[in-house]
Protein backbone atom coordinates (compact mmCIF):
# COMPACT_ATOMS: atom_id res chain seq x y z
CA UNK A 1 0.00 0.00 0.00
CA UNK A 2 1.02 3.36 -1.15
CA UNK A 3 0.57 6.43 0.81
CA UNK A 4 0.78 9.93 -1.24
CA UNK A 5 0.87 13.12 0.19
CA UNK A 6 -1.03 15.32 -1.88
CA UNK A 7 -0.91 18.50 0.70
CA UNK A 8 0.58 19.43 3.61
CA UNK A 9 -0.13 22.47 4.33
CA UNK A 10 -2.50 24.71 6.77
CA UNK A 11 -5.73 26.10 5.79
CA UNK A 12 -3.74 29.35 3.69
CA UNK A 13 -1.35 27.20 1.54
CA UNK A 14 2.51 28.07 1.38
CA UNK A 15 3.12 30.60 -0.05
CA UNK A 16 0.34 32.61 1.53
CA UNK A 17 -1.05 34.96 -1.14
CA UNK A 18 1.09 38.30 -0.84
CA UNK A 19 3.46 36.75 2.13
CA UNK A 20 6.77 38.40 2.28
CA UNK A 21 7.86 36.07 4.97
CA UNK A 22 10.79 33.73 4.69
CA UNK A 23 9.10 30.37 4.49
CA UNK A 24 6.68 31.91 1.71
CA UNK A 25 9.66 33.15 -0.25
CA UNK A 26 11.59 29.90 0.00
CA UNK A 27 12.55 28.11 -3.06
CA UNK A 28 13.02 24.63 -1.65
CA UNK A 29 9.97 22.58 -2.92
CA UNK A 30 9.39 21.13 0.67
CA UNK A 31 8.08 24.41 1.61
CA UNK A 32 5.87 24.74 -1.04
CA UNK A 33 2.37 23.40 0.53
CA UNK A 34 -0.84 22.67 -0.73
CA UNK A 35 -3.98 22.16 1.40
CA UNK A 36 -3.66 19.07 3.47
CA UNK A 37 -4.93 16.14 1.35
CA UNK A 38 -3.56 11.88 0.74
CA UNK A 39 -4.30 9.38 -1.17
CA UNK A 40 -3.62 5.53 -0.05
CA UNK A 41 -3.56 3.10 -2.53
CA UNK A 42 -2.88 -0.35 -3.81
CA UNK A 43 -3.88 -2.60 -6.42
CA UNK A 44 -7.10 -3.29 -5.39
CA UNK A 45 -7.74 0.07 -4.06
CA UNK A 46 -7.82 3.77 -4.37
CA UNK A 47 -8.92 6.33 -1.78
CA UNK A 48 -8.57 10.02 -1.02
CA UNK A 49 -9.05 11.81 1.97
CA UNK A 50 -10.23 15.17 1.83
CA UNK A 51 -10.73 17.64 -0.92
CA UNK A 52 -9.56 21.22 -0.79
CA UNK A 53 -9.45 23.99 -3.09
CA UNK A 54 -5.81 22.30 -4.41
CA UNK A 55 -8.05 19.21 -5.40
CA UNK A 56 -7.22 19.77 -8.98
CA UNK A 57 -3.83 20.35 -9.26
CA UNK A 58 -3.51 17.89 -7.19
CA UNK A 59 -4.76 14.95 -9.11
CA UNK A 60 -2.71 16.25 -12.30
CA UNK A 61 0.67 15.94 -10.00
CA UNK A 62 -0.42 12.88 -8.16
CA UNK A 63 -1.74 11.01 -11.50
CA UNK A 64 -4.34 9.81 -9.43
CA UNK A 65 -6.77 8.06 -12.17
CA UNK A 66 -9.69 6.51 -10.35
CA UNK A 67 -10.99 7.10 -6.97
CA UNK A 68 -13.24 4.01 -4.86
CA UNK A 69 -13.72 6.43 -1.86
CA UNK A 70 -13.13 10.10 -1.18
CA UNK A 71 -13.07 10.22 2.84
CA UNK A 72 -13.73 13.64 4.77
CA UNK A 73 -11.96 14.42 7.90
CA UNK A 74 -14.84 17.53 8.32
CA UNK A 75 -16.39 20.32 6.94
CA UNK A 76 -13.83 23.02 6.59
CA UNK A 77 -13.16 24.79 3.20
CA UNK A 78 -9.19 23.94 3.38
CA UNK A 79 -10.88 19.74 3.47
CA UNK A 80 -13.54 20.40 0.74
CA UNK A 81 -13.71 23.11 -1.19
CA UNK A 82 -12.60 21.63 -4.32
CA UNK A 83 -15.62 18.93 -4.35
CA UNK A 84 -16.38 20.35 -7.56
CA UNK A 85 -13.76 19.05 -9.35
CA UNK A 86 -14.46 15.53 -9.10
CA UNK A 87 -15.93 16.24 -12.50
CA UNK A 88 -13.24 14.28 -14.21
CA UNK A 89 -13.54 11.18 -12.07
CA UNK A 90 -17.29 11.47 -12.31
CA UNK A 91 -17.51 11.18 -16.09
CA UNK A 92 -14.86 8.33 -16.07
CA UNK A 93 -16.42 6.54 -13.10
CA UNK A 94 -20.32 7.28 -12.21
CA UNK A 95 -21.65 8.38 -9.01
CA UNK A 96 -18.59 8.86 -6.55
CA UNK A 97 -18.92 7.13 -3.31
CA UNK A 98 -18.01 9.72 -0.44
CA UNK A 99 -17.63 9.00 3.23
CA UNK A 100 -18.57 11.47 6.11
CA UNK A 101 -20.15 12.10 9.19
CA UNK A 102 -24.19 12.67 8.94
CA UNK A 103 -23.34 16.40 9.82
CA UNK A 104 -20.08 16.91 7.05
CA UNK A 105 -22.61 15.37 4.90
CA UNK A 106 -25.45 17.61 5.29
CA UNK A 107 -23.37 20.77 5.12
CA UNK A 108 -21.88 19.34 1.82
CA UNK A 109 -24.94 18.74 0.35
CA UNK A 110 -26.24 22.61 1.33
CA UNK A 111 -22.39 23.98 -0.28
CA UNK A 112 -22.73 21.75 -3.06
CA UNK A 113 -26.51 21.22 -2.88
CA UNK A 114 -26.36 20.42 -7.45
CA UNK A 115 -23.62 17.62 -6.90
CA UNK A 116 -25.87 15.77 -4.01
CA UNK A 117 -29.19 17.05 -6.62
CA UNK A 118 -30.81 13.96 -7.72
CA UNK A 119 -34.16 15.53 -9.64
CA UNK A 120 -33.84 17.74 -12.58
CA UNK A 121 -29.76 17.66 -12.33
CA UNK A 122 -27.77 20.18 -14.40
CA UNK A 123 -26.02 17.92 -17.47
CA UNK A 124 -22.72 17.77 -16.33
CA UNK A 125 -22.89 18.61 -12.84
CA UNK A 126 -20.97 15.54 -10.78
CA UNK A 127 -23.15 12.91 -8.64
CA UNK A 128 -21.97 11.29 -5.30
CA UNK A 129 -22.90 9.02 -3.65
CA UNK A 130 -22.66 9.72 -0.01
CA UNK A 131 -22.15 7.32 3.04
CA UNK A 132 -22.28 8.06 6.42
CA UNK A 133 -19.31 7.52 8.79
CA UNK A 134 -20.10 6.58 12.56
CA UNK A 135 -17.62 6.36 14.99
CA UNK A 136 -16.62 3.02 16.19
CA UNK A 137 -18.01 1.33 13.38
CA UNK A 138 -15.91 0.32 10.77
CA UNK A 139 -16.48 0.28 7.07
CA UNK A 140 -15.42 -1.14 3.63
CA UNK A 141 -14.01 0.03 0.35
CA UNK A 142 -13.43 -2.44 -1.98
CA UNK A 143 -12.99 -5.11 0.86
CA UNK A 144 -10.12 -3.05 2.67
CA UNK A 145 -11.64 -2.19 5.84
CA UNK A 146 -11.48 1.41 7.19
CA UNK A 147 -11.44 2.12 11.40
CA UNK A 148 -12.93 5.80 11.79
CA UNK A 149 -11.32 7.64 15.08
CA UNK A 150 -12.96 9.94 16.32
CA UNK A 151 -11.05 13.76 17.75
CA UNK A 152 -11.44 17.30 18.58
CA UNK A 153 -10.65 19.82 16.22
CA UNK A 154 -11.31 22.53 19.44
CA UNK A 155 -15.34 21.82 19.33
CA UNK A 156 -15.83 20.43 16.08
CA UNK A 157 -16.01 16.20 15.98
CA UNK A 158 -13.31 15.48 13.61
CA UNK A 159 -12.50 11.87 11.67
CA UNK A 160 -9.46 10.53 11.07
CA UNK A 161 -9.06 7.31 9.72
CA UNK A 162 -7.17 3.71 10.04
CA UNK A 163 -5.82 1.45 7.32
CA UNK A 164 -4.22 -1.47 8.20
CA UNK A 165 -1.26 -0.27 10.41
CA UNK A 166 -1.47 3.87 8.47
CA UNK A 167 -3.56 6.46 10.33
CA UNK A 168 -3.85 9.76 9.29
CA UNK A 169 -5.58 12.37 11.66
CA UNK A 170 -5.44 15.96 10.87
CA UNK A 171 -7.44 18.70 12.45
CA UNK A 172 -6.96 17.30 16.05
CA UNK A 173 -6.59 18.87 19.39
CA UNK A 174 -7.79 16.60 21.65
CA UNK A 175 -8.55 12.87 21.34
CA UNK A 176 -10.52 10.87 24.32
CA UNK A 177 -8.02 8.54 25.65
CA UNK A 178 -10.83 5.39 24.60
CA UNK A 179 -9.52 6.20 21.41
CA UNK A 180 -6.22 5.12 21.76
CA UNK A 181 -7.18 1.24 21.50
CA UNK A 182 -7.57 2.01 17.82
CA UNK A 183 -4.18 3.33 17.86
CA UNK A 184 -1.95 0.48 18.82
CA UNK A 185 0.77 -1.27 16.77
CA UNK A 186 0.67 1.07 13.99
CA UNK A 187 3.71 0.94 11.43
CA UNK A 188 2.72 5.12 10.47
CA UNK A 189 1.50 7.53 11.70
CA UNK A 190 0.31 11.01 10.18
CA UNK A 191 -0.71 13.64 12.44
CA UNK A 192 -0.99 17.65 12.05
CA UNK A 193 1.47 20.01 13.64
CA UNK A 194 0.87 23.62 12.74
CA UNK A 195 3.69 25.52 14.12
CA UNK A 196 5.80 25.68 17.40
CA UNK A 197 3.02 28.30 19.45
CA UNK A 198 0.34 26.69 20.29
CA UNK A 199 -3.18 27.29 18.88
CA UNK A 200 -6.60 26.73 20.06
CA UNK A 201 -8.10 24.00 17.60
CA UNK A 202 -4.62 22.68 16.25
CA UNK A 203 -2.28 20.63 17.91
CA UNK A 204 1.75 22.50 17.80
CA UNK A 205 4.88 20.59 17.65
CA UNK A 206 4.84 19.81 21.59
CA UNK A 207 1.04 18.38 21.03
CA UNK A 208 2.12 16.10 18.93
CA UNK A 209 5.24 15.00 20.00
CA UNK A 210 3.41 14.26 22.95
CA UNK A 211 0.72 12.47 21.30
CA UNK A 212 3.25 10.37 19.48
CA UNK A 213 4.74 9.35 22.34
CA UNK A 214 1.60 8.36 23.53
CA UNK A 215 0.42 6.12 20.56
CA UNK A 216 4.06 4.90 19.74
CA UNK A 217 4.27 4.39 15.72
CA UNK A 218 7.52 3.23 14.20
CA UNK A 219 7.40 6.48 12.37
CA UNK A 220 5.47 9.78 12.02
CA UNK A 221 5.00 12.30 9.81
CA UNK A 222 3.86 15.81 10.30
CA UNK A 223 1.41 17.16 8.32
CA UNK A 224 -1.38 20.17 8.11
CA UNK A 225 1.85 22.93 8.24
CA UNK A 226 1.62 27.04 8.70
CA UNK A 227 4.41 28.61 7.29
CA UNK A 228 5.26 29.83 11.01
CA UNK A 229 6.54 26.87 11.75
CA UNK A 230 9.70 27.65 9.49
CA UNK A 231 11.81 26.38 7.02
CA UNK A 232 11.59 22.58 6.15
CA UNK A 233 14.96 21.86 6.51
CA UNK A 234 15.87 23.21 9.89
CA UNK A 235 12.98 21.78 11.85
CA UNK A 236 13.45 18.76 10.53
CA UNK A 237 16.59 18.88 12.47
CA UNK A 238 14.93 19.75 15.93
CA UNK A 239 12.56 16.89 15.33
CA UNK A 240 12.97 13.76 17.97
CA UNK A 241 13.90 10.11 15.69
CA UNK A 242 11.29 8.76 13.30
CA UNK A 243 9.41 12.17 13.71
CA UNK A 244 9.61 13.86 10.14
CA UNK A 245 7.98 16.74 8.77
CA UNK A 246 6.02 15.45 5.47
CA UNK A 247 6.19 17.85 2.24
CA UNK A 248 3.65 17.77 -0.99
CA UNK A 249 4.47 15.02 -3.44
CA UNK A 250 6.38 12.50 -0.74
CA UNK A 251 4.95 9.14 -1.38
CA UNK A 252 5.55 6.28 1.19
CA UNK A 253 5.10 2.23 1.42
CA UNK A 254 3.35 0.80 4.29
CA UNK A 255 3.12 -3.09 4.33
ZN1 LIG B 1 -7.68 22.21 8.18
Amino acid sequence: MKVYFLGTGTSQGIPVIGSDHFVCLSEDLKDKRLRVSVWIYDEDFSIVIDCGPDFRQQMLVSKCRYIDGLLFTHEHADHTAGLDDIRPFYFKQGDIPVYAHQRVLDNLSKRFDYIFEKENKYPGAPSVVPFEVRNNQNFQIKKQEIIPINALHGNLQVFGYRIKDFVYLTDVKTIATSELEKLKNIDVLVVNALRFEPHHTHFNIEEAINFINLVQPKKTYLTHISHILGLHEEVQKQLPENVFLAYDNLEIEIK
